[in-house]
């Protein structure tokens, strides 16, 4: 049997978002709900905070390392002004935070790495979680 034929729809799904421009509208996927996320689910998600590993580290952590010192700079502005926005606070649980969250993965779409609408505040273990649930969609 030949490799690369066992391809499910998922990895497919997955190959495609890496190809740039070549996926769905972003304008779509934030009216579909992506950022109701946010506001539909205040205070509902409540991810099982045993599950949760210490020192599990987001994926933003694994940001290219020959990248820019004005990049950090730029991605550093950027959280500050979701963080005010969102006053700190968890989307999912409203626990005081500091983390920053970027719906639409840089991965689907770089341009839009720095929209303050591609943001959300999120707590670690809310993070984990959401990047959990992306995961399992494909992401
Ligand atoms: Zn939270
Ligand atoms: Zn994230």
């Amino acid at each position: 049997m030949k490799k690369g034929e066992k391809h499910t729809k998922k990895t497919r799904m997955k190959i495609s978002l890496l190809q740039k421009g070549q996926h769905r509208s972003p304008r779509t996927e934030f009216k579909k709900g992506h950022i109701s996320w946010c506001k539909g689910t205040k205070g509902l998600v409540k991810p099982n905070k045993g599950s949760f590993k210490k020192g599990h580290k987001p994926p933003e952590g694994k940001e290219h390392p020959n990248w820019k010192g004005g990049i950090w700079k730029k991605r550093r502005q950027w959280s500050k002004i979701i963080l005010k926005r969102d006053n700190y606070e968890c989307c999912g649980c409203l626990k005081k935070t500091k983390v920053t969250h970027h719906i639409i993965t840089q991965k689907e779409d770089s341009n839009q790495k720095y929209d303050i609408r591609n943001g959300l505040t999120l707590c670690r273990s809310c993070h984990a979680y959401i990047h959990k649930v992306m995961e399992k969609n494909g992401y």
